[in-house]
């Protein structure tokens, strides 16, 4: 087990995902402290699956502060699209003005029809956590939740592609459940599970 002492900066400019690091992490007596509040820059995410993107982020955070660093990269698979929009689940958001997840939720459901695939439209939401130290070294931790892509989005809690995401074993959305509710289940929280355990031991 390593020690990451009591400040683990969160290498993410989104501030959905801090917020919700940072319930996770509060159990454990760690203060999250975010990139865009130390003035970091956003590193293009060039790489083409989720733990090369993740470990651009903390990497760079690690290097430019001497702090570990924890990043998250994730995203939806929904497999009648072949997986798409994937590690590209951000950019379907993206326009002139900002993302606009409205319009990313609406592509993927016109994706959907013009596939002309039935439903159940079967996806899951995966997340890879990597913690990088300055010195170079890291830890990677997936985490995966299955569910289906419904339409129309229901819902208003959380951030993203929530509304349309309804998980297994429920017949409600992730944008339906409070955020504790859905903190459970996540694949954020799957991939938490395995960094706790290596980092705090429970
Ligand atoms: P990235 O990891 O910063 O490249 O962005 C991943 C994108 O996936 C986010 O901008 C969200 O749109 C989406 N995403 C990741 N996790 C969730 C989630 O828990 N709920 C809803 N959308 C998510």
């Amino acid at each position: 087990m390593r020690d990451i002492g009591d400040r683990l900066l969160i290498a993410t400019h989104n501030a959905g995902k801090l917020a919700e690091m940072a319930h996770l992490l509060a159990p454990h007596g760690v203060t999250v402290v975010g990139a865009a509040a130390m003035g970091l820059p956003e590193p293009a995410e060039t790489g083409t699956t989720f733990v090369e993107n993740a470990r651009i982020k903390a990497h760079a955070a690690a290097q430019a502060t001497g702090l570990p660093a924890l990043s998250d990269d994730s995203g939806i698979a929904i497999d009648a699209l072949d997986g798409a929009p994937g590690v590209y689940t951000a950019d379907w958001a993206e326009t002139p003005s900002g993302r606009d997840f409205t319009l990313a939720m609406t592509r993927a459901h016109d994706a959907l029809l013009a596939s002309g695939l039935p439903q159940p439209w079967t996806a899951q939401f995966c997340c890879t956590l990597v913690l990088a130290w300055p010195d170079g070294n890291d830890m990677v931790f997936p985490g995966v939740m299955h569910g289906r892509f419904v339409w129309p989005m229901r819902g208003t809690q959380g951030h993203g592609y929530d509304p349309v995401f309804q998980p297994d074993g429920h017949d409600i959305t992730f944008a339906e459940m409070d955020r504790w509710q859905k903190n459970l289940i996540s694949h954020r929280a799957d991939a938490f599970r395995k960094f706790v355990q290596a980092c705090f031991g429970g």
